[in-house]
């Protein structure tokens, strides 16, 4: 299916007609399978023939889905894992071992950097923080045993662009991989691989899945990378997805080019009317002009997102009425889905970092975090014009 444009690819890849000539993606909640006979067992359990064996790691139905994204990827294989986090941790775990080391952008996914810090530190893999943007920072903070670059971009919630052209020539050159979180854009506005990245990580759960029902992830890459290595991993330690969630993200998929454009037309549409608002102080939206890397997000993406920050004039209690004026908005700190959601990141998904590197990292208590949904842009707008018009 190589051929077909991603909006087809989106609706049809990946997926085996079985012989019930069923039109709509079929479920398969069976945590085995049966062999036609003891020979034929053999042959599936020393893998000399394909097929499927036990659902901890051949499912068809996520084996639907992984083939699925893998195309619209652009990659050779695909992982799918239990959650975001599983397929971050699958990935570290297949492809790092103790005494290597990792640069990472520091604006990454709160939970990642503890993972990071807490969890892979116990196991001897060390991870330096440098900034999203400057790219002298990721050169400087290479080291011999520099195994592999990690981001995600648009970061969140402050919209700081990568420049991954950049970061994959300085990771090629030092024989290390570039690992990117394409969560926030998914394979629609931007595919990593093709400009340069190694790994492509999701997590599933917030614009793939797009409607909040379900937690998985996914990890995308060659299949020299993905299959031995964190496969490998993913089958022996068990973080698997379920058929059902993995029937999920697969008809999420189905829509997803049709719902990313939508959020995109309906953020930009609100950035651009917070940027006028008298209330509000600084607007984050790569598909603003004003964004301070709006070249290079015009280049590697190909609309601005659908999340959206903004600061308001004043401090936590401004950006707390503000939130708090809202009837229909969401106040929820999950995103990607068609619900809008709106959300004050120091108090909530950034509450576990220091204050003092909070407010370094640009995260202030007047800031606050919108994941623009899929209602009308006028009812979104007035939810908040409520709470922004009593700050003026
Ligand atoms: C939510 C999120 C994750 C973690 O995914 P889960 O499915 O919640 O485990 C990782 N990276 C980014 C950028 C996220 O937004």
């Amino acid at each position: 299916m190589n051929e077909f444009d991603i909006d087809t690819l989106a609706v049809r890849a990946g997926y085996q007609q079985t012989a019930e000539q069923e039109n709509s993606e079929a479920i398969f909640p069976t945590s085995s399978f049966r062999y036609k006979s003891a020979a034929q067992a053999a042959a599936r359990f020393s893998g000399e023939e394909k097929g499927n064996v036990y659902s901890r790691f051949t499912n068809p139905t996520v084996r639907a889905f992984e083939n699925r994204l893998a195309l619209m990827e652009g990659g050779e294989s695909c992982v799918a894992t239990a959650s975001g986090m599983s397929a971050i941790l699958s990935t570290f775990m297949g492809l790092c071992q103790a005494g290597d080391h990792v640069v990472s952008s520091q604006s990454i996914f709160g939970t990642t950097k503890v993972l990071f810090t807490k969890y892979l530190a116990k196991f001897g893999v060390e991870v330096t923080f440098v900034s999203q943007t400057d790219i002298r920072e990721w050169q400087s903070a290479i080291q011999q045993n520099t195994k592999a670059f990690f981001l995600e971009t648009p970061s969140n919630p402050l919209t700081e662009v990568a420049d991954l052209s950049a970061l994959s020539s300085l990771a090629k050159a030092n024989d290390c991989l570039l690992i990117v979180d394409n969560c926030f854009c998914t394979p629609i506005l931007q595919r990593p691989l093709e400009q340069g990245a190694d790994i492509v990580i999701h997590s599933a759960t917030k614009f793939i899945d797009g409607q909040g029902r379900g937690i998985g992830g996914a990890v995308v890459g060659s299949e020299a990378l993905i299959e031995e290595p964190v496969r490998g991993f993913m089958r022996t330690a068990g973080p698997t997805m379920s058929a059902f969630n993995a029937w999920i993200f697969l008809k999420g998929l189905e829509t997803l080019p049709v719902r990313m454009r939508a959020h995109c037309e309906n953020a930009e549409a609100l950035a651009v009317w917070l940027t006028d608002h008298p209330a509000v102080e600084t607007v984050f939206y790569p598909g603003l002009e004003s964004h301070p890397q709006f070249e290079l997000a015009s280049k590697q993406q190909s609309a601005g997102g659908g999340l959206v920050s903004f600061k308001v004039k004043g401090t936590r209690e401004q950006a707390w009425s503000v939130i708090d004026a809202t009837q229909m908005l969401s106040i929820t700190a999950n995103l990607g889905d068609v619900k809008t959601s709106i959300t004050h990141p120091a108090t909530t998904t950034h509450s576990r970092v220091d204050p003092e590197a909070r407010i370094q990292a640009g995260i202030t208590d007047n800031l606050i975090r919108v994941s623009v949904g899929l209602e009308s842009i006028e009812d979104i707008k007035q939810d908040l014009k409520r709470g922004l018009d009593k700050l003026v």
